[in-house]
């Protein structure tokens, strides 16, 4: 009988992660090829060395595909990439998200639309193309989105990030309701706030920064590499009875 731990190893599994050049993406990227999965990264940039050299270092291989995700050209592509390289796809991890800050009051179309696009409306039909591909496969799959704590409240001056990030937590239950008979499960992450890009502009406000920082009952920031182990659970047997449950990862934030 397999034991604990042997439930959380990915050998022989394929992950696909959106974003993994930087942030996030990349710790979760370089934290699922340590538990043993080969990895293909869709960025809309270049391929980073640093994503690309960490994988390597573990072990396992990198395929970088270029994808700008605010359309949906490359969606096929990206799973194309993964059959024909690397034979198969088992993960999905749907972290590729940007944020824009402006008053509601003056927010744009453009805004409005950017974000929804990548964050909520490419998360959707990338997920839909690789339960396709886990369907015709026949061994079931893993789908992890990356969600926010503005998947549980509503934020200020974020109201297209807040609107996608509840329908990431929202389309979480409602593909788990449809797949889950598929042997898919499909979980989601909230981290807390992180120290990545796209907190760059809060910490730079000195008293905004201060205010998260005191409201975080770990007395920190979090990490991309706190998210590590979260992932590597939802992407592996260890979570198999677990389905269309979005847990945070948040120092306490949500529980204060
Ligand atoms: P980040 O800005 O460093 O990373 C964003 C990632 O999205 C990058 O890897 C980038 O390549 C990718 N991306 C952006 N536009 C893209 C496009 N058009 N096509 C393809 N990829 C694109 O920030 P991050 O914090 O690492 O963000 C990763 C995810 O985590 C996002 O979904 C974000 O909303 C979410 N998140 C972050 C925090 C935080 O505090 N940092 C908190 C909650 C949720």
């Amino acid at each position: 009988m397999a034991g604990i731990l042997d439930l959380f190893r990915l050998d022989g599994k394929v992950a696909i992660v959106t974003g993994s050049n930087r942030g996030l993406g990349q710790a979760m990227a370089v934290a699922l090829a340590q538990a043993g999965a080969d990895i293909v990264g869709a960025t809309q940039s270049a391929a980073s060395p640093d994503t690309e050299a960490a994988i390597k270092a573990a072990g396992r291989r990198y395929v970088h595909v270029q994808a700008d995700l605010s359309s949906l050209e490359p969606v096929p592509r990206i799973v194309d990439a993964a059959v024909r390289e690397l034979g198969g796809v088992d993960i999905l991890v749907n972290n590729a998200g940007i944020i824009r800050r402006c008053d509601a009051i003056d927010f744009s179309e453009a805004d409005w639309d950017a974000v929804m696009d990548l964050n909520l409306k490419s998360l959707f039909f990338l997920s839909q193309a690789v339960a396709r591909r886990f369907l015709e496969q026949g061994r079931g799959g893993k789908i992890v989105n990356i969600a926010s704590l503005l998947s549980f409240q509503g934020g200020i001056r974020v109201p297209s990030y807040t609107a996608a990030k509840g329908g990431v937590k929202g389309l979480t239950m409602a593909l788990a309701n449809e797949w889950a008979k598929h042997g898919i499960t499909v979980n989601g992450i909230a981290p807390g706030y992180m120290v990545t890009d796209n907190t760059a502009m809060l910490r730079a406000d000195e008293k905004r920064s201060a205010d998260i920082l005191a409201r975080i009952p770990a007395g920190r920031w979090g990490e991309p590499s706190d998210l590590a182990g979260a992932v590597v659970f939802l992407a592996s047997a260890a979570s198999g009875y677990m389905n269309g449950h979005t847990m945070a990862v948040d120092g306490g934030w949500l529980g204060r």
